[in-house]
């Protein structure tokens, strides 16, 4: 079937595509050959440690940085040669910067006055932004009489009301204090979802990535290291950069001794033996060592009485009690230090005492290095 002819054409299309881009600062690479295919409406977030090249690779879809090379579309159009306020995309940052002199209502109009859009459609079309930031009340304050994240909200009711095709947000939350943050977060996705606006999200914070997004793109020195949908990326990443990254993870060698189309036999520690499926394949061609990921949430500690099957034992190092939460290292012989971080349920363990580990092989990770 060949769906070329009216709305099935654009159930999947790209919003934004970035074909081929580079970007080099005094030959040094920031951003190494990117391509990309952001569908509409979607919430797509660039995710990585400071200095990968994530606000690069926005201020070049903005138009604030210009690549070195490759080519940025948005619905269709060529706009990598064209200026910013031609591009029709809306950025905020993490900084708020309203105008000091203007009311609430003066700030978000602000875009269409410029616009030269009628006073009578500026204020319905304002009415209308300020209620969806719940923010209506606030409307002839000024910055100065709001908090952070109030300011944040007009910030972001002044970007929407022009009706990008393309919001960028960089670290957008990340200068306010944690419950505000999470509140807000959520409130943002709302009326992402509500306005469907094609959304570029940066941020180095995981949690906030894997809460947030459609799809994310993990980075690392201006490469991609993964790319898929939160609960894909955090459950099979596919290298070891990313499982660290995202999550708390112990990283193990494995000894392979046995390789199949979708599994390999790896042995660990002493001689704890176990089979890995492989969804994909994998590469694998000869026997020898790989890396292997566990994470901390998904190993059980047993009591040294424990009779059942078990993966390791060990002794208990360092113990923390979060409340909600016990976090233990344990020294595993033949293996090393292995972190675990699980819910608090019935007595915790105690420094030092002996205890066995449990671990379901379907939850050892095969990644890349
Ligand atoms: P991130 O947003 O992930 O923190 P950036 O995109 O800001 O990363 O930076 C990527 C790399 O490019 C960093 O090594 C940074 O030092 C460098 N860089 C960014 N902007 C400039 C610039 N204007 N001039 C020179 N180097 C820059």
């Amino acid at each position: 079937m060949n769906h070329v002819v009216g709305g099935m054409a654009n159930l999947n299309r790209s919003a934004l595509q970035l074909r081929n881009i580079k970007k080099t600062y005094r030959e040094q690479p920031a951003v190494r050959n990117l391509n990309l295919d952001i569908k509409e409406g979607e919430l797509f977030t660039l995710l990585g440690p400071s200095g990968c090249g994530k606000s690069t690779i926005l201020r070049m879809i903005a138009g604030l940085v210009e690549p070195t090379s490759g080519e940025i579309w948005i619905n269709g159009t060529r706009v990598d040669t064209l200026k910013t306020n031609m591009r029709n995309v809306a950025m905020l940052f993490q900084s708020i910067a309203l105008f000091p002199h203007m009311s609430v209502s003066e700030n978000v109009a602000y875009g269409l006055k410029v616009r030269g859009v009628n006073k009578s459609e500026i204020a319905m079309r304002v009415k209308e932004m300020l209620s969806l930031v719940s923010l209506l009340e606030y409307q002839d304050r000024y910055p100065i009489e709001l908090s952070g994240g109030q300011q944040q909200r007009v910030a972001l009711a002044r970007a929407l009301i022009t009706r990008p095709q393309v919001l960028l947000l960089d670290e957008p939350f990340s200068a306010l204090d944690r419950q505000l943050r999470d509140s807000l977060r959520i409130a943002f996705r709302k009326i992402q979802l509500e306005l469907k606006v094609t959304t570029i999200f940066v941020t180095h914070d995981q949690d906030e990535a894997l809460l947030l997004s459609d799809r994310l793109l993990v980075m690392s020195e201006g490469e991609v290291e993964d790319l898929g949908e939160p609960t894909r990326v955090y459950d099979r990443p596919r290298t070891v950069f990313t499982a660290n990254f995202l999550g708390n993870c112990n990283i193990l060698k494995g000894r392979v001794i046995g390789i199949g189309p979708n599994d390999i036999q790896v042995s660990l520690g002493r001689d704890w033996k176990v089979s890995i499926f492989c969804a994909n394949g994998h590469t694998l061609s000869a026997v020898g060592e790989v890396a292997l990921g566990i994470r901390q949430e998904l190993i059980e500690v047993m009591n040294d009485e424990y009779e059942g099957e078990y993966a390791f034992s060990g002794k208990i190092v360092m113990t923390g009690n979060s409340g909600s939460r016990l976090y233990y290292e344990i020294d595993v012989p033949n293996v090393g230090i292995l972190y675990t971080n699980t819910p608090r349920n019935g007595e915790p363990h105690n420094i030092n005492s002996l205890v066995k580990l449990r671990i379901d092989p379907a939850n050892i990770m095969l990644l890349q290095e």
